[in-house]
């Protein structure tokens, strides 16, 4: 088989994961091509955390006998017993004679494993193919293996100077209904959603997904940063299905230390200008998206970051452009920080 159509079967892998974007966490997006004679015979995803892996459905939905076949998966296939039994050992069973796979399990205590135990049982393993698509897909829960936190996302909605409200608060709405509508993708494929005290006050936001087929079984955690305890419990954010947890203490690293213990991948921010200011201060910004309507609001209005203040240019916080789009009249842009 060419280069060329091994990176084409990693791409349908690599597009099988994504069924599962909104539904398998905790568990990683993974997706599983099986070939025999140079023809798909079993495709499979990975869809919710208990279920099925992508190997398993993909041996389940084989054609014909997967004997002899070829295995395309996202990720390394699973060499422990977790919630289900391991898919190293269905792909024995099975009999098949390659493993192609992309990334290395993150998990620094299985990872590489599967392929001496593959290769033991006489099945040839490869992997590496398309390695950062197939990552990219899992960045969140990649992060939280390896460094114990989740990937920190914040996506703010400001004007061409970089204002998100005007000074008597008024912010409802600076970016269009095109960019809000594409904020429910982002919330729908997060772990967990962050917002402050002062933004549930001010302008008592859902945070929640709201769109098609979206089960409120798969709604993200929101947290509510509020350290002064001043919200009621009436507010919209308390009302709605899903779980809401108030955090009592400002924001910190041993916060998001806690979240990647109860297996939050990643968190997205939707917060105003103080806690992206104490975010950034920390670091912590792994991710900015965001959407830029092309207006001006003029000095009075506020900025996206309350803080801190830059005395010094050498002293200034630097972002890489990852993506430039237009969503409807607005420009997305997204940025991360230059270590991740
Ligand atoms: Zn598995």
């Amino acid at each position: 088989m060419s280069q060329l159509q091994q990176k084409e079967h990693m791409y349908r892998c690599i597009e099988l994961a994504k069924n599962g974007i909104h539904t398998c966490k905790p568990n990683p997006r993974v997706g599983c091509v099986i070939l025999k004679d140079e023809k798909i015979i079993g495709e499979g995803w990975h869809k919710k955390t208990g279920g099925d892996h992508a190997e398993i459905m993909a041996l389940k939905n084989c054609e014909v006998n997967p004997e002899g076949s070829v295995v395309f998966i996202s990720l390394e296939p699973c060499t422990h017993k977790g919630r289900t039994a391991p898919c190293v050992e269905a792909l024995i069973d099975a009999k098949v004679s390659k493993v192609i796979f992309s990334s290395l399990d993150p998990n620094p205590k299985v990872s590489g494993k599967s392929i001496d135990i593959l290769s033991a049982a006489g099945i040839e393993v490869s992997h590496g193919l398309l390695e950062e698509e197939s990552s990219e897909l899992n960045i969140g829960f990649f992060q939280r293996m390896k460094r114990n936190r989740p990937f920190i996302r914040s996506k703010i909605g400001s004007s061409l100077d970089g204002k998100i409200a005007l000074s008597n608060g008024e912010s409802k709405w600076i970016t269009s209904a095109e960019s809000r509508e594409d904020v429910q993708n982002l919330r729908a494929r997060s772990c967990a959603m962050m917002t402050s005290n002062q933004t549930v006050l001010l302008d008592d936001p859902s945070l929640n997904v709201r769109i098609n087929n979206f089960s409120d079984d798969d709604q993200p955690l929101r947290v509510v940063i509020d350290s002064t305890m001043q919200c009621t419990g009436n507010e919209k954010i308390f009302q709605l299905p899903g779980e809401t947890m108030i955090h009592s203490k400002r924001v910190d690293e041993a916060l998001f230390e806690h979240l990647a213990s109860i297996e939050i991948n990643n968190v997205l921010v939707e917060a105003g200008p103080r806690m992206n200011g104490a975010l950034l201060k920390l670091n912590l910004i792994d991710e900015l998206i965001i959407y830029m309507a092309p207006c001006i609001l003029g000095p009075d209005a506020i900025d996206m970051f309350g803080s801190p203040v830059i005395k010094k240019l050498s002293d200034r916080y630097s972002f890489a452009v990852k993506d430039l789009t237009s969503i409807g009249p607005d420009m997305k842009i997204t940025l991360r920080k230059e270590n991740v």
